[in-house]
């Protein structure tokens, strides 16, 4: 019979690789607490209306990338594409902003988009994902970079670029919207369909077209920058300014519009140069409306989103192995007798939270030693008849070589005592 295989675009992630991303969540839980953030858990599964209204019909997300059914024929239900309008969702349900005028939250999940699969884009990917709701002062977004700089550096991650734009406000965008639109009227035949239908949802988007000839375009048209008034500036100033403080660097892309609706003011994005076409490793930005869009009182907000599959994938497999060491000690057997000691002492160790392993197979002494060497065990300990009547065996060092006689009553504190 056939082996029945995952779906498409959807991936299993195996040993090692778990051991990776593992370490990644640990290393954010402890960076993200130290910033003051506590965890949010939210389901996969959302109302449709909620990414409708909240990223934006005219995106490609929404306008083709959700995972959407009828639930029983009754209401439209969407496999959640990213996390920020869940977050909020449930920051309003709950009633959060009334207890803190600050709220930060992180979660870490799948989030599910019907892309094309590739190197780096998966349907199912995985998303660490950081909000502040509350302050809307340059220094709460420099707060917000450094915080996941800081992560991504923790994570000996180097070679990363970090770019910023300013997307401006409802006082300033419009005009920059018209300025786009007169730029790009004329010039219909040469964009792609996309693009063509962008010019009457939302003009913007044609600055995220990955078509060659639409961005052959736009590389002439007018940036967003030159638009802001008076209080983006200032406000996109301070962020730098801040930056600056912290001897971040930076480079301005004003070309960089991200792929969500909801998008105010400071927008960024960190990439790499290791990961080929697929190179974005973490978007984010301001959303100052979202709250009110979704139904909230004027609360503004920003946050990012990092990306699991991309982070892993850029730190190598010699820095992976050394996150998980081997068990600290192998006990290999000769005989009956051995294997039932072996096992009592095997388990008893491992109950007092000591990683030891053994072979249950009773294979030759040859071949175990084989295996403990595989797993990079720390210690051996070899048990024959004669040690099990002797009730001492020797304890060997497998980096040095060296052995050791202990009793096998006293394993414990030996153990123990090495395990330091
Ligand atoms: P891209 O331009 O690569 O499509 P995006 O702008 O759509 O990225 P965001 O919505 O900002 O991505 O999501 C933040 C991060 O999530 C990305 O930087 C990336 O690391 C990751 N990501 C997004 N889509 C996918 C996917 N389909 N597969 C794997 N990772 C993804
Ligand atoms: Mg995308």
């Amino acid at each position: 019979m056939e082996i029945i295989t995952a779906v498409r675009g959807f991936k299993d992630i195996l040993p090692p690789e778990t051991d990776k991303w593992r370490h990644i969540e640990e290393t954010a839980h402890k960076v993200f607490c130290v910033f003051g953030f506590r965890e949010i858990r939210i389901p996969l599964l959302e109302k449709t209306e909620l990414f409708c209204r909240g990223i934006g019909e005219s995106t490609d997300i929404v306008e083709k990338e959700m995972y959407t059914f009828l639930d029983r024929g009754e209401e439209s239900l969407t496999l959640r594409p990213e996390a920020t309008a869940s977050v909020i969702r449930a920051y309003l349900e709950h009633n959060l902003h009334a207890a803190e005028s600050v709220t930060k939250l992180y979660t870490i999940g799948p989030m599910f988009r019907r892309e094309r699969p590739q190197k780096g884009r998966y349907r199912q990917f995985h998303q660490i994902d950081a909000e502040i709701l509350g302050p809307d002062d340059p220094r709460t977004d420099a707060e917000l970079i450094l915080m996941l700089l800081h992560f991504l550096e923790k994570l000996g991650l180097r070679k990363l670029t970090l770019e910023i734009n300013s997307l401006g406000c409802a006082a300033c965008r419009p005009a920059f919207r018209e300025a786009i639109l007169s730029f790009l009227r004329g010039r219909e035949e040469e964009l792609c369909g996309d693009c063509r239908r962008r010019l009457v949802t939302n003009p913007l988007r044609v600055f995220d077209c990955k078509v060659e000839t639409c961005a052959a375009i736009i590389s002439q048209a007018p940036l967003l920058p030159d638009f802001l008034c008076a209080g983006c500036r200032d406000h996109f100033e301070k962020v730098q300014a801040s930056l600056r403080l912290f001897d971040i660097p930076f480079k301005l892309n004003a070309k960089m519009v991200r792929g969500l609706d909801y998008y105010t003011r400071t927008t960024f994005e960190v990439t790499t140069e290791f990961l080929g076409a697929q190179n974005a490793v973490v978007g984010g930005g301001r959303y100052d409306h979202l709250v009110r869009d979704l139904g909230g009182p004027d609360i503004s907000g920003i946050g990012f989103a990092i990306g699991i599959e991309r982070l892993a994938a850029m730190i190598p497999e010699a820095d992976a192995d050394a996150l998980l060491p081997g068990p600290l000690l192998f006990i290999a057997t000769l005989g009956e007798a051995a294997l039932e000691k072996a096992f009592f002492l095997c388990n008893g160790l491992r109950m007092k939270g000591i990683h030891v392993e053994m072979d249950h197979a009773g294979r030759s002494l040859k071949s175990q030693m084989k295996r403990a060497d595989k797993l990079k065990s720390a210690y051996t300990l070899i048990l024959g008849e004669r040690e099990i009547t002797e009730n001492k065996a020797l304890l060997r060092n497998m980096l040095s070589s060296t052995q050791t006689e202990v009793g096998l009553d006293s394993l414990e504190e030996t153990i123990t005592e090495l395990a330091r």
